[in-house]
């Protein structure tokens, strides 16, 4: 599954982080999720508490954002928000637009103790 290999990152990226800090454990993640990026926000939680198992992460609560894409217009020039590959530009109803944005996956922050 796409999700359990992107929380296993997750985990990854977690424990480092927490190691570096020196934390006893994590105690919440904060992830954003890109519009284009077909993961699952609920599932992608989901399979972190899986993951977090037997880890430092082990009972952390992970939040999960969806931030929206992001195109550049080629017909108005303008950078717009774009909730769909496919969708036309929100502002000329054109579709020749380049996607700059939305298909990955950030850690926000992460809560150690
Ligand atoms: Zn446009």
């Amino acid at each position: 599954m796409h999700e359990l290999s992107l929380a296993e990152n997750v985990i990854r990226i977690a424990e480092t982080a927490a190691r570096n800090a020196a934390a006893a454990r994590v105690t919440r993640v904060r992830l954003a999720v890109g519009a284009f990026a077909h993961v699952d926000p609920d599932t992608l939680q989901f399979c972190c508490e899986l993951a977090a198992r037997q880890t430092l992460l082990d009972g952390a609560e992970f939040l999960v954002e969806r931030t929206p894409g992001q195109a550049f217009c080629i017909d108005c020039k303008q950078d717009v928000a774009l909730e769909r590959i496919g969708f036309p530009c929100p502002q000329c109803g054109g579709f020749d637009l380049r996607v700059t944005a939305g298909d990955e996956m950030q850690v926000l922050d992460i809560a150690v103790m």
